[in-house]
């Protein structure tokens, strides 16, 4: 296996490369294939041409060939020597580059001499010192017709042409691989780009809100940026939540905790004379004591509710809601109106679903005058469950509705602050309400108070 990595630019290099390689390869053997079949064909057309001719002239001495070869105007263009045998002699004629037919028995005769080795099948020959020639032969009654065309001049234009065709290979691979190196250089300098601005980034880690620079194009790595860049906001933005988190839970356990260990110090120096401040002191340990306890199981409640992962089934929210409705009644000093259609069923988790409607049911009883009712509601809405705890209560104004799901959050008002409470209830809450695949919104109810409204799917 390899395990190099390969960079952007090498694999484009490679690629191109390889196409230029293949491409001009391919159509220079194709050309040297057509070039060579089309010549070779046309030397055998001419060859058989010529035997053809001198079959019909029925030659059968030396006076009648001398009489053929004048009227044979020959426009070969290769070396051809011919031999006509007949009973009483032989004659041998040559034809050079000029066209011009020489009567020489005596140059023939070294050719005719030489020793003949035949290559493929009888039709091509090799005649040492004279090169290839295709051969051709043929008798009748008492005439031997032989020809042999050279085949040097489509050899050598065959070497010439494959000459030619490397030197525009070698052309085109050293122009492809400058070319190939160019383009890969240029497609891969943006996502150079990136990687240096995340190294840079990664480093500079004392950025509070680190963001990369995102090149423009091509679109592809400017997505790729961007996509980035959302990833890192939402990583920088939870970790803000985290620190914020933390700080604002040790900051709430801070203070139940110095006036605890204040009331200790009082019991402690002035205990002894005034033991009359031992009773207020402890119901304040107490009371603090008890605002710490449920601080915490909040916590608890909001770490595991964050990476709780819940089974949802088939659950009867209709009995849910009736059932809470009516336990929680008689332990407030409201009026609960229940307004609930029967079997309405969702997917999700009963136990969840119980925190959900007992957190809103008791701010809707912190939150809202004694005197006034509390309403609990379940309907089927367009097709989806919807769940509703509406109170008669001081309301939430509207640039605020959002920032109370946030941990730690509390409306500030001088009512408000007299209710105890830690901020981290309806951010349980609107966990949950996620856990159980739902959405929950705030909203006015009128003429006062608010309506926490949570719809979920119906199956
Ligand atoms: P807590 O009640 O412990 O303060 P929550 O997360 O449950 O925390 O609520 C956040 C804030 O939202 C509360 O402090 C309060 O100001 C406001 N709030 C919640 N429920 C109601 C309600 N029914 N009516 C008016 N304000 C509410």
């Amino acid at each position: 296996m390899n395990d190099k990595q390969l960079t952007y630019q090498e694999l484009i290099n490679n690629g191109i490369k390889k196409l230029v390689i293949i491409i001009t390869l391919s159509i220079s053997a194709l050309i040297l294939i057509i070039v060579g079949v089309q010549q070779s064909l046309m030397t055998v057309h001419e060859a058989q041409g010529q035997m053809m001719s001198l079959n019909r002239a029925n030659i059968d001495d030396i006076p009648s060939f001398i009489h053929w070869n004048n009227q044979n105007n020959r426009h070969s263009k290769q070396n051809t020597v011919i031999r006509v045998k007949t009973n009483k002699s032989s004659i041998t004629a040559t034809s050079g580059r000029e066209g011009q037919v020489i009567m020489t028995s005596s140059a023939s005769k070294k050719f005719i001499a030489q020793k003949k080795f035949s290559i493929f099948g009888k039709n091509v020959v090799y005649v040492k010192s004279f090169g290839f020639f295709l051969f051709f032969s043929q008798k009748d009654s008492n005439t031997t017709y032989q020809i042999w065309v050279s085949l040097n001049r489509l050899i050598n234009s065959l070497i010439l042409l494959i000459i030619i065709i490397s030197i525009v290979v070698f052309i085109t691979l050293g122009f492809g691989t400058w070319w190939a190196h160019q383009l890969a250089a240029k497609l891969s300098a943006p996502t150079i780009q990136l990687v240096k601005e995340t190294k840079n980034t990664t480093k500079n880690s004392e950025v509070d809100q680190p963001t990369l620079e995102v090149p423009q194009s091509p679109q592809e790595i400017h997505e790729l940026g961007n996509a980035f860049n959302e990833l890192l906001t939402a990583q920088n933005q939870r970790l803000q939540r985290e620190k914020d988190f933390v700080s604002n839970a040790s900051h709430e356990l801070r203070t139940p905790i110095a006036a605890v260990r204040g009331n200790i110090n009082l019991i402690k120096r002035h205990g002894d004379k005034h033991p009359e401040v031992i009773p207020e002191s402890l119901d304040f340990i107490d009371e603090e004591s008890l605002r710490m306890q449920n601080l915490i199981e909040n916590l608890l409640h909001l770490s595991r509710a964050d990476r709780a992962k819940v089974i949802l089934q088939d659950e009867n929210l209709s009995e849910i809601t009736e059932q809470i409705g009516q336990h929680y009644e008689p332990s407030i000093p409201h009026k609960m109106i229940l307004d609930i259609d029967p079997n309405l069923h969702i997917s999700g988790n009963s136990d969840t679903l119980k925190q959900i409607i007992v957190a809103l049911l008791d701010n809707a009883n912190k939150y809202s005058d004694d005197n006034t009712p509390i309403n609990l509601s379940l309907k089927d809405i367009n097709n989806k469950v919807e769940l509703s705890v509406t109170d008669l209560g001081m309301g939430i104004p509207d640039d605020q509705k959002k920032l109370i799901f946030q941990r730690f959050y509390r409306v500030d008002t001088s009512h408000s602050n007299e209710i105890k409470g830690s901020g981290l209830g309806l951010s349980i809450v609107a966990q949950l309400v996620k856990l159980n695949n739902g959405t929950i919104e705030v909203l006015d109810n009128h003429p006062r108070g608010s309506i926490f409204k949570i719809i979920f799917d119906k199956i």
